[in-house]
């Protein structure tokens, strides 16, 4: 045995996994295929969004959150419905769904502050949903930023692997690409992989597939933690749901290309149970990125409520297409709308207003007031005149973006960033023209127009996500921005069917000895905790919650 437990994966699910394993006195290996430079994975480049629910936070802005509240709306997300045979496909996604909705709103909190993760004040309102009570969406917000966005939430675990590494408890295997899962009489014993070259490059850029040698190690316990498929848009395309037509052919990439879904299948040879690989969580608000670190990177927009959101084609989107509310929702508009299978953009229109405060760009590298948790910056950042440096480069120098005093200038300019000038200025003067009437009173008939006003109720919208209400047409608000927008492939929702220990199931719903799968690689729990549907936030937390659960497991706690 070289040791009790191998991880495969050092992302936040993988090290959060080892730590509980470490901590217990389990001699740990952690494998990657990648260099050390990109120890953290995914999270390190993650807003540090998490989802909590009835937390001192939210009260302090006047949120009354309950676990009843956020387990009518995470059901109404999930709409899990494949409850069918002996061993559903549901079947464990739903009670990780339960379990996860209770740490949420009880021990979370408490247990991110004892390994020192601190909370913003600031709580988002992501996915407000589609305009139904019982249907998709949060009813309040619940998306909490850490300090140090995403870097701060895996800080305290990288912390923990280099002192277990220290302690000689640990070891972290660089560039040890696992190609196999070794089994034996049925149980996992160990894997088998290729040494590849040093990578040079810098954290999150693609690195050499160069072969140096090959590798064997064996333990008692396996625990798979490889993310997902986000970076492989052949395996994206591979699982795209009929029910959100077709894939667009041009997509651009949130995640490092690591994120590759190679070990999925990998896990499956060894006899685990693969779920809801046609669940998948793609945004609709991806703009390329202008100075990218991986292939085809792109970031995606989290929009505030009020952007005119158009299609290819220069109609306005309807609800539930309305940003920030219902990403799969507008995704299945935009491939299903007659007259769009051959279009893969949309696009915003805003005001210069809008986008300097309506704006935030989700990544750690994005928002470096909260990365370095600079105040003075934050206070100048969120609540100061004028658009975010992030936000503004972007304007300045991305290619999606344009800007013009008028409609039909504006409108001339989004032509050229397409091959063909789908856009017809005098159409898309007369969207504008209607959506600036439902913004002439302080109500309206107009379902974004409510969202706006609705938002401007929750003290921290005001404060920081939403614009005061007013005609994209005002010149003191412009000039206008047009955005070009790309689907962008980030997150996994299915994959190795585990029990709530993490075990992976064999397709007798009977664990196979010896295996475990943790984070985006089992759908964050279950294969499929979120259902066809997340709520936000939830995907780190599904890491954290998921690694803890497996790492327990095998310590024997
Ligand atoms: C820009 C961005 C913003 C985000 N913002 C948020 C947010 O605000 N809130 C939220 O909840 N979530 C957010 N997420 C999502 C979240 O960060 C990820 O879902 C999560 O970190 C995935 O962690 P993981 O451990 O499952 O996988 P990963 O982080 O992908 O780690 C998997 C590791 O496994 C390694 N690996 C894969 N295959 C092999 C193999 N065969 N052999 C050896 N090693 C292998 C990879 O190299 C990688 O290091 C964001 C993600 C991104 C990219």
């Amino acid at each position: 045995m070289d040791a009790d437990v191998i991880v495969v994966g050092a992302g936040l699910s993988g090290l959060v996994a080892a730590r509980e394993a470490y901590r217990a006195g389990l001699r740990t290996i952690i494998l990657d295929q990648e260099g050390p430079q990109d120890l953290g994975g995914q999270a390190w480049w993650s807003f540090g969004g998490l989802f909590l629910v009835d937390s001192p936070e939210q009260r302090r802005l006047g949120v009354k959150d309950s676990f009843e509240l956020a387990w009518q709306d995470w059901q109404g997300s999930a709409q899990w419905d494949r409850f069918d045979g002996d061993q559903p496909d549901d079947g464990w996604a739903s009670r990780w769904g339960r379990a996860y909705v209770e740490w949420a709103a009880g021990g979370k909190r408490e247990w991110l502050r004892e390994l020192g993760i601190e909370l913003t004040p600031m709580v988002g309102w992501a996915e407000r949903g589609d305009l139904t009570a019982t249907g998709h969406g949060n009813s309040v917000p619940r998306f909490h930023v850490a300090w140090g966005t995403g870097t701060g939430v895996v800080a305290p675990f990288i912390a923990a692997a280099h002192e277990a590494v220290e302690s000689g408890l640990t070891m972290i295997k660089h560039r040890h690409r696992v190609d196999e899962l070794i089994t034996e009489n049925g149980a996992v014993v160990g894997v088998r992989g290729t040494l590849l070259a040093p990578a040079t490059g810098d954290r999150g850029a693609s690195s050499n597939r160069e072969a140096t040698g090959d590798f064997e190690l064996r333990a008692n316990a396996v625990i798979v933690a490889s993310g997902g498929i986000g970076g492989n848009h052949d395996l994206v395309r591979q699982h795209w749901p009929e029910r959100l037509g077709s894939a667009p052919r041009e997509m651009v990439t949130g995640v490092p290309a690591y994120v590759d879904g190679r070990m999925i299948d990998i896990t499956a040879d060894a006899g685990a149970r693969l779920v809801n690989q046609d669940r998948m969580w793609h945004y609709t608000e991806g703009i390329k990125n202008w100075y990218p670190v991986w292939p085809g990177h792109a970031i995606r927009v989290l929009p505030g409520p009020s952007p005119l959101w158009l299609d290819a084609l220069g109609r306005r989107l309807p609800a539930p297409g309305l940003p920030g509310h219902d990403t799969l929702g507008t995704l299945k508009l935009l491939r299903t709308l007659p007259g769009l299978e051959a279009h893969d953009h949309s696009w915003f229109i805003v005001s210069s207003r809008i986008a300097a405060k309506e704006f935030a760009l989700s990544g750690s590298e994005q928002n470096p007031d909260l990365t370095h948790r600079d105040k003075k910056l934050l206070m100048k950042t969120r609540l100061g005149k004028g658009a975010p440096g992030p936000v503004q480069a972007f304007i300045d120098r991305g290619v999606d973006f344009v800007t013009a005093d008028s409609v039909a200038e504006l409108v001339a300019k989004m032509n050229d960033l397409t091959d063909e000038p789908l856009l017809d200025p005098a159409a898309v003067a007369e969207v504008v023209r209607a959506r600036d009437a439902e913004f002439e009173n302080s109500f309206s008939k107009d379902a974004q127009a409510m969202s706006v006003h609705n938002s401007r109720r929750y003290l921290g919208d005001r404060l920081t996500r939403t614009t005061k209400p007013h005609k994209l047409l005002d010149p003191s608000a412009g000039p206008l921005v047009g955005i070009k927008l790309h689907v962008l492939t980030r997150k996994t929702l299915g994959g190795v069917q585990t029990d709530l220990s993490s075990r992976a199931l064999g397709p007798d719903g009977s664990p196979v000895p010896g295996l475990y799968a943790v984070g985006e690689v089992a759908g964050f729990g279950g294969g499929g905790v979120h259902g066809y549907n997340a709520l936000e936030g939830t995907f780190l937390g599904g890491c954290l919650f998921s690694g803890r659960a497996a790492g327990r497991s095998v310590a024997g706690l």
